[in-house]
């Protein structure tokens, strides 16, 4: 089976989930959706990807063919042919369309602008893929989520108990996003706690965490400051962690001094010498000289591609879905595999 697969709303995430699921042989992309015609419109074309409108006004969709492109109809002729559609629309817009997908009796996936209560399910591959198999449809948590839940899970797992305290580092604004801030100064987010640690709980209900959020000026990458209070007997040490994470997958650990890689600067720089599309780096990067163990108490920090950590989740999310593969790390190492692979890595 070949499951057919829409995007709605071609952007930053849904242009990177549509190369993901394009490089998978057990999906394919159906069509991607634009709300007009814009530059965006040409990379569609470029990948060979059938371009819909966002909506279904005949005057919206003839504006695409007064641009000089091939719109193949509107969202509805679009979901009429695919079996999952991935709305990858700008937060909190999700309300209106999934009335749309439920309308066409398609599956959907969300992403994490939008609140758990949309679907009353949220999904990260490590945490929660069973509990999606076969699920009408789910929501894949934000960046700092899964971030942060591809660290905390195996510990989690190792412990049976864990509670957490994490300040979220986050970036201004995506390096394409002219619109947002601050430029200059460091913004604390006043909601306290932030929604990042809670939102683990939607996929991981038996950690408890909590977090602070502040948005610092950079486009490049978020920054986790974790402090975790592991339970009595927990038989671990600065070292055995450091190796659960060199094996836990979509992680990666490297020394900032031995390494010289001290900031996300380099991170990225790294992440460009890997090769994937748009310098992704899908993984979540650990300082290893920044993990410190003392006594119940682990200290670390991470690093989180913003724009990136989430794509390859969305590939087992639809897996999940579709309930083709029953085995998240079967079917994160066969994402993971074709990715490489789509990109000659
Ligand atoms: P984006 O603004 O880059 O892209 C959104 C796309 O959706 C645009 O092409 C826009 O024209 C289109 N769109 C507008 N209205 C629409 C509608 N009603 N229906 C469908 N499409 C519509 O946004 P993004 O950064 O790709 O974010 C998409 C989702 O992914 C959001 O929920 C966001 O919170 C989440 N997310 C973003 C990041 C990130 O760093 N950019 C990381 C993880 C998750």
């Amino acid at each position: 089976m070949t499951v057919r697969v829409a995007i709605n709303g071609f952007g930053t995430i849904g242009k990177r989930v549509a190369d993901a699921v394009d490089a998978q042989d057990d999906m394919e992309i159906v069509g991607v959706t634009k709300t007009g015609p814009s530059f965006g419109c040409d990379l569609a074309v470029k990948k060979g990807f059938p371009l819909f409108c966002t909506f279904d006004s005949a005057e919206r969709i003839s504006a695409f063919s007064d641009a000089g492109y091939d719109c193949q109809g509107g969202l509805s002729d679009l979901l009429s042919i695919v079996d999952v559609v991935v709305d990858c629309s700008p937060g909190k817009m999700g309300a209106e369309n999934l009335s749309k997908y439920r309308a066409a009796g398609v599956k959907y996936l969300f992403q994490g602008g939008e609140k758990h209560a949309l679907t009353g399910r949220s999904f990260t591959s490590s945490a929660n893929y069973s509990e999606n198999l076969g699920a009408e449809g789910t929501r894949v948590v934000s960046c700092n989520t899964t971030g942060l839940s591809r660290t905390l899970v195996p510990l989690f797992d190792h412990c049976g108990e864990l509670k957490v305290e994490c300040t979220m580092i986050r970036r201004a604004a995506d390096p394409g996003d002219s619109a947002k801030g601050p430029i200059n100064a460091i913004k604390p987010v006043l909601k306290v706690p932030s929604h990042h640690g809670p939102d683990v709980m939607t996929v991981k209900p038996e950690i408890e965490i909590n977090s602070l959020a502040v948005a610092v000026p950079t486009t490049i990458m978020h920054v986790h400051a974790i402090i975790a209070d592991l339970p009595e007997g927990h038989g671990l040490s600065t070292e055995s962690i450091i190796e659960m994470w060199k094996s836990t997958p979509r992680v990666i650990v490297m020394s900032g001094v031995e390494n010289r890689i001290t900031t996300t600067a380099e991170v990225m720089e790294l992440a460009r010498d890997i090769g994937r599309k748009w310098g992704d780096l899908h993984e979540i990067f650990v300082w290893q000289d920044g993990v410190s163990l003392q006594g119940n108490r682990l200290y670390y920090f991470q690093a989180i591609h913003q724009e990136s950590d989430v794509i390859p989740e969305n590939v087992d999310a639809i897996r999940a879905l579709m309930n083709i593969e029953s085995n998240w790390q079967t079917s994160v190492a066969k994402t993971d595999a074709a990715i490489d692979a789509y990109y000659g890595l």
